[in-house]
């Protein structure tokens, strides 16, 4: 396989997908709302998204695998079931 070939155009990839249905989108808009509305488990500040340190990737699933970074304490934490991941103590 030649791994030098010229990058394609964007138009190109757009044919490629041109008719088949969105299902990504719905999904990405659906976690968006989620992480809105979540908050830190440690103090209760707002957090944002960020790949799950170890298993950033689950089978089968349409999105990454993302978990929530505290803006306040930089805790980490599973917005789905509250378990903390990590978080510095100082
Ligand atoms: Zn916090």
């Amino acid at each position: 396989m030649d791994y030098n070939l010229p990058p394609k155009p964007p138009s190109e990839f757009a044919e490629l997908v041109d008719g088949v249905e969105d299902i990504i989108t719905p999904e990405v808009e659906k976690e968006e709302a989620f992480f809105a509305q979540v908050s830190c488990t440690v103090c209760g500040g707002p957090v944002s998204k960020v790949l799950h340190p170890v298993t950033p990737f689950k089978t089968g699933a349409i999105l990454p695998n993302f978990v929530g970074k505290c803006q306040e304490c930089g805790a980490t934490s599973d917005p789905h079931t509250g378990l903390v991941l990590s978080h510095s103590v100082i």
